[in-house]
């Protein structure tokens, strides 16, 4: 079971969530791995407190070109479909940083020109934490704008059991990458204007992947409920809400997750993979008579 744990914008609590619900199921004696994904800002580490075993470098193939061989042709650069390379004149540009490392360029050269050398994008560290939960998370290289081939490479820890996914905020590509493919996603919201234009959008993109998904409003008050009146005209069920509390945000600042707050909050995340669960289940049935 892979549930991801996303967000569309920054700062809505989706690490509180998914660290919860990790921490609260590997204590009920599951086999949990926490994978994070927000390989631009990891920060799941700092609740988690893994004891990092081992480290893995994660590299793409980028051109590089033989002059000697090119005849300036231009078919590389009209084949690559995120503008990598130009082909002016006598010489041939090669932007690294643009470059995906798809390999197309050295397919396509007629003159065996390109030649694909690896190029570092980031690391991944693994190890375990509390009670025997695996622990992987992605650091991007500095000055390395390229994160999906990231994500991907964290994803393939996954390591049997329960898979619980940080995601990267928002619903551009490293979102989308960390997004397909899973069993559920719980988008984690707060019941404000912004809250809801970014579930919106976030909605959409689980809906355009085809990965149910289940709404988790932080931050919630009596009263503040447009997220409530969304979900109901959507069609979305809210799994859980967590209030506003001076308390949980005084425990986040200090790096404490919410099941080490209250043992309660522990009962309430088992509710809600119980809950979520269900409806992976209901969906499998769904798209298996049909
Ligand atoms: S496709 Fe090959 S031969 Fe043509 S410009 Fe590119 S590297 Fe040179
Ligand atoms: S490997 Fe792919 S993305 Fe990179 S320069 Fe070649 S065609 Fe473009």
């Amino acid at each position: 079971m892979k549930i991801t744990v996303a967000s569309g914008k920054g700062g809505t609590g989706k690490t509180t969530v998914a660290v919860g619900m990790a921490l609260a199921l590997q204590a009920d004696g599951n086999r949990v791995t926490f994978l994070d994904c927000d390989v631009e800002e990891p920060n799941g580490h700092i609740f988690i407190k893994p004891d990092i075993q081992k480290n893995e470098d994660v590299f793409i193939d980028v051109p590089e070109i033989n002059l000697e061989k090119c005849d300036f042709c231009g078919k590389c650069s009209e084949i690559c479909a995120f503008n990598a390379l130009l082909v002016a004149g006598e010489s041939v540009v090669v932007f690294h940083e643009l470059c995906h490392g798809c390999g197309g360029c050295n397919y396509f050269c007629p003159k065996g020109a390109v030649t694909l050398i690896p190029k570092k994008i980031g690391t991944i560290e693994m190890g375990t934490a509390a009670e025997g939960l695996n622990f992987a998370h992605g650091q991007l290289e500095i000055g390395v704008p390229l994160s999906p081939p990231l994500v991907d490479a964290v994803k393939k820890k996954q390591n049997g059991g329960i898979t619980i996914i940080d995601a990267p905020p928002g619903t551009s590509c490293p979102a989308v990458h960390t997004v397909r493919e899973t069993d559920f996603c719980l988008l984690v919201t707060e019941p404000t204007p912004f809250g809801l234009n970014d579930l919106a959008l976030a909605v959409e993109m689980t809906r355009a992947l085809d990965v149910p998904c289940g709404i988790l409003v932080n931050r919630a008050r009596e009263g503040w409920d447009i997220i409530d009146k969304y979900c109901k005209q959507n069609n979305l069920k809210i799994l859980m809400k967590i209030p506003l509390s001076r308390e949980i945000a005084g425990a986040y600042s200090k790096g404490i997750p919410l099941t080490f707050l209250d043992k309660e909050w522990g009962v309430a995340f088992r509710r809600l993979f119980r809950d979520i669960r269900e409806m992976v289940e209901s969906e499998r049935n769904n798209r298996h008579q049909w």
